[in-house]
């Protein structure tokens, strides 16, 4: 058994082990973190910038619901100083492997406070939440490195602002889609949060909270009558999910199929959505395009612009 371990991790050692993982190592960072998500490690490279190295442990667009850890992940979480998860069971895959971890690691879940909504773990998908994460991470690092305390704090309100902004602009953007249309159907239940923080009805997904389950004919056909009923303009499909089932059911109903949208993963190096701020700017001006079947033409790019500003974009 270890004889095959250690040889797993020859096998892996020979290939890159940062193969669609997000990481940044600065020089003479104070300390390791490790994440879960590409979105924690957003949130956390925002805070954190040159004073922290972080990595992902799920790779861009992957699944973290049906995440399955490769051999190389041991070795990250023997390293890392923290690690740091979503929690609300999003990670249900991560006790196994945590178990590795160094005795003096910190294990950090970042939504610990946050009240839970219809048990789904996509907490961050409300902006106001965001800044929760935000702060939560920011006084763990302060508490782990008290020296660096006013760079954490400058960081922390610098980024605050900003999503501040982007919360402005997607209040904006919903504002131009007609409010009896304001109705959202997606592959899984990653929107509850954004539907109640930006006042839409969130009608239905194939998978429910989690990717893990294969949907009944019976639950695809409930959704096909729910989308006709509630006379929805567009269903939406996610980047870390397989497409076909959702396309078949926008054939079926005659509704528009939106253009993609990031929930559970920021985008792939030139996607424009690389970063949690640019993957919500793209997500809602998806939903205002696939919902009216508009082209956006920059209605709300005042409060865009105030976000360009700051040189997020
Ligand atoms: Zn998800």
């Amino acid at each position: 058994m270890l004889y095959r371990f250690f040889w797993l991790i020859f096998l892996f050692g020979c290939i890159n082990p940062y193969e669609g993982i997000l990481y940044y190592h600065p020089k003479n960072c104070k300390f390791k973190v490790l994440t879960t998500i590409t979105i924690l490690y957003d949130f956390s490279k925002e805070i954190g910038k040159d004073r922290i190295c972080v990595e992902s442990l799920v790779p861009v667009g992957g699944d973290p619901h049906k995440y399955e850890p490769i051999p190389s992940d041991i070795i990250r979480i023997t390293k890392a100083d923290v690690i740091i998860a979503n929690g609300h069971h999003l990670e249900n895959w991560l006790s196994k492997l945590i178990s590795n971890k160094r005795k003096e690691a910190i294990y950090f879940e970042v939504a610990y406070n946050l009240e839970p909504y219809n048990k789904d773990p996509h907490l961050w998908m409300d902006v106001i939440y965001a800044m929760e994460y935000v702060k939560n991470i920011k006084d763990l690092f302060i508490r782990i490195d008290s020296e660096g305390k006013e760079i954490y704090q400058k960081n922390y309100e610098n980024y605050i602002n900003k999503l501040k902004k982007l919360d402005d602009f997607i209040k904006c953007v919903v504002e131009k889609i007609p409010s009896e249309d304001r109705k959202l159907i997606t592959t899984h239940d990653a929107y509850s949060y954004f539907s109640r923080r930006y006042g839409f009805e969130f009608v239905g997904s194939i998978w429910g909270i989690s990717t893990e389950d294969e949907p009944s004919v019976k639950e695809i056909k409930n959704l096909i009558n729910l989308i006709k009923e509630k006379k929805a303009k567009a269903v939406f499909i996610e980047t870390t999910v397989n497409p076909k089932i959702m396309e078949s059911i926008a054939k079926e109903t005659g509704v528009r199929i939106g253009d993609k949208l990031y929930g559970d993963s920021v985008g792939k190096e030139g996607s424009n959505a690389e970063t949690y701020i640019k993957m919500q700017i793209h997500n809602i001006i998806a939903i205002y395009e696939g919902i009216t079947g508009n082209k956006y033409k920059g209605e709300c790019d005042d409060k865009l612009e105030n976000i360009k500003s700051n040189s997020v974009l």
